[in-house]
């Protein structure tokens, strides 16, 4: 409870002044807050002067007040007139001068399996602390370009460092909590702020002044004995600016640039922001990343006793699969994606899969029938894509599909992965629906083949009812025995739809359209696998947030746990996506 409520409490004054002020700036303009970033430096400025009123505070945020006041001004300047990066460092630099000459200083560094702590001289000390609080106020005052995610990513390095202060009570000075909780507080209130403005720019001159006190605090705090407390844990706390800032050094050996040194600088969102992805998942993504680094340096503190070696072998697996987690889901993001302009198709495991969006499948359908020549489209699953690598009929014939659509989580977030620009799930269940609307309109008939005794006719009914207007010219179950078939074809022949839904599941279906489509000569053959059962209402549908997030084979499973050893085929897709992504090429789209 005692140091609970003192976190409360700057994490409450730091909210408090960061809405409060910018509220009162967007009173000012009369519309939204602006940059938000500018007016968190006068919380921060409020935040460190109540410090230094408090007589347990130390004479460290005397040393910080003016320090930030020259960082705000600093900031608001570059935001004013175009500064290169290299005279704002120089700014900051001037600051943590200021800063490390009114005590707030690396004292004692610590080398990795070396028992001691190695002192440092006044040069190395100065040098040390004078580089580290200006890389902090850089890198954040470069990564503030994404509305609210340096105050989101401040925010929680903030609160990282407030725990870690917690938990090595023994060497923080108290000061360093609530200045570290105060910041976090002043980041998460302009977060939200922010987040609901209208398209404002952050401003560099809050980022840079929060960066500057996150580098303060982690000195002022409990990072200064041990290697990994001093080296690792800031570098985690503020790793996602640094990430974010540093993109622009990687090696572009494509563009030409010699020793990654790029003749244009490109940040790590504005590359996301041009893939499509959109600010909200870019703050997302941040937003994971910082919230894990935190949690790896929190756990890295409680482990503080524990052997250096384990702490290394925790940090080598722990930020492999954090990068690896991240870049995954970066990826299955839904990305703002040129429209596809005809069905054009992309290859993913060797089989052709149109681009189409639900509006244009249906378009390409109705095309079909005008030419009144047969076609098969298929709608492919999971399933379906991991059986045509063994079962090479199948995938013949889903080669030869004249449209063959992308149904079903798996292929989507497959698709996703590979960065297969494919145009949007479209379930094999919804099109039914959706093509016999289209057919009620423009006076095509269907027909209906397959599942269990009365379920065609039930479906037929349900869609006439949905529909009206629609001619279902044929229903037939799907468990007629070898003999009947003749009968059956003779049928179709006679009812001559321009629309022939099959339900036998894959790959039945698709094998038996393959095999009649040309004494049909039916336009349309499409194979739908369960759809009758739903349509009928024989089996319910997935709730629509579980189709949203991809979850319907999940809903399908428990409700009929027989289809269990069809999840065979998440795995095995998985295993196949990622060896792909290993082999580091993937094969262009078709033209
Ligand atoms: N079915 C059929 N004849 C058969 C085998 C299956 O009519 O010989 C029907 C079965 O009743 C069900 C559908 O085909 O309605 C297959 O549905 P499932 O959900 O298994 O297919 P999926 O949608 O997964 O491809």
């Amino acid at each position: 409870m005692q140091t609970v409520t003192p976190l409360l409490i700057g994490l409450a004054t730091g909210a408090t002044f960061a809405w409060l002020s910018a509220m009162i700036r967007c009173r000012a303009r009369g519309g939204g807050p602006g940059r938000a970033g500018d007016w968190s430096g006068f919380s921060l400025l409020v935040i460190v002067g109540v410090l230094c009123l408090w007589p347990r505070a130390g004479r460290a945020p005397w040393g910080l007040l003016p320090a930030l006041v020259a960082v705000l001004a600093i900031g608001a300047v570059a935001d004013r007139w175009p500064v290169r990066w290299y005279v704002r460092g120089a700014g900051l630099a001037a600051c943590a001068w200021w800063l490390w000459a009114s005590g707030v200083e690396i004292t004692h560094l610590k080398v990795p399996f070396v028992a001691s702590l190695a002192a440092l001289g006044p040069m190395p000390s100065a040098l040390i602390t004078i580089l580290w609080v200006t890389l902090c106020g850089l890198a954040f005052s470069i990564s503030g370009l994404v509305r609210g995610a340096t105050f989101v990513v401040g925010g929680l390095a903030a609160a990282t460092l407030a725990v870690v202060c917690l938990l090595q009570p023994e060497i923080t000075g108290p000061g360093a909590l609530l200045l570290a909780v105060g910041i976090a507080g002043t980041a998460l209130g302009h977060a939200a702020v922010d987040h609901r403005a209208a398209p404002a720019s952050p401003g560099r001159a809050g980022g840079m002044a929060l960066g500057f006190l996150l580098g303060a605090v982690s000195i002022i705090g409990a990072l200064k004995n041990t290697a990994f407390l001093v080296a690792v844990l800031p570098m985690l706390v503020i790793g996602v600016p640094l990430l974010d800032a540093s993109y622009a050094w990687r090696l572009r050996a494509g563009e030409g640039a010699v020793l990654g040194i790029t003749t244009r600088r490109r940040r790590l969102h504005e590359a996301l922001l041009e893939e499509g992805y959109s600010d909200r998942q870019v703050f997302g993504l941040y937003l994971f990343g910082a919230a894990f680094l935190g949690a790896l340096g929190v756990g890295l503190v409680i482990l503080v006793e524990v052997s250096f070696l384990l702490k290394l072998l925790l940090l080598v697996v722990a930020l492999p699969i954090g990068a690896l987690l991240g870049y995954c889901a970066a990826r299955l993001l839904p990305r703002r994606q040129e429209q596809p302009e005809g069905a054009d198709k992309v290859e993913m495991f060797e089989i052709p899969i149109s681009r189409v969006t639900m509006e244009q499948a249906l378009d390409e359908i109705e095309r079909f029938i005008d030419q009144q020549t047969p076609h098969h489209v298929i709608t492919s699953d999971a399933s379906a894509l991991v059986r045509a690598q063994d079962d090479l009929e199948l995938r013949q014939i889903m080669t030869e599909a004249d449209l063959l659509t992308a149904d079903g989580a798996g292929v989507v977030a497959a698709a996703r992965l590979l960065g297969v620009p494919l145009g949007e799930r479209v379930s094999g269940c919804d099109m039914v629906g959706l093509i016999c609307e289209r057919a009620a309109r423009r006076g095509h008939s269907v027909y209906l083949l397959g599942a269990a005794p009365g379920v065609a006719e039930q479906a037929a009914e349900r869609l006439r009812e949905r529909c009206p207007g629609l001619q279902v010219v044929g229903c037939e179950h799907g468990y007629f025995a070898p003999e009947e078939e003749p009968r059956i074809l003779q049928a179709i022949r006679e009812a001559a739809p321009d629309v022939l839904f099959v339900a036998f599941g894959i790959p039945k279906q698709e094998k038996w359209i393959k095999q009649h489509m040309e004494e049909l000569q039916v336009p349309v053959c499409i194979g739908v696998g369960g759809s009758f059962d739903v349509i009928s209402g024989r089996v319910k549908r997935a709730p629509v947030w579980m189709q949203r997030a991809g979850l319907e084979w999940l809903y399908r499973t428990v409700k009929d746990p027989r289809r269990l050893p069809r999840l065979a085929a998440l795995p095995r897709l998985a295993r196949m996506t990622f060896a792909q992504l290993l082999r580091g090429h993937w094969v262009p789209p078709k033209a």
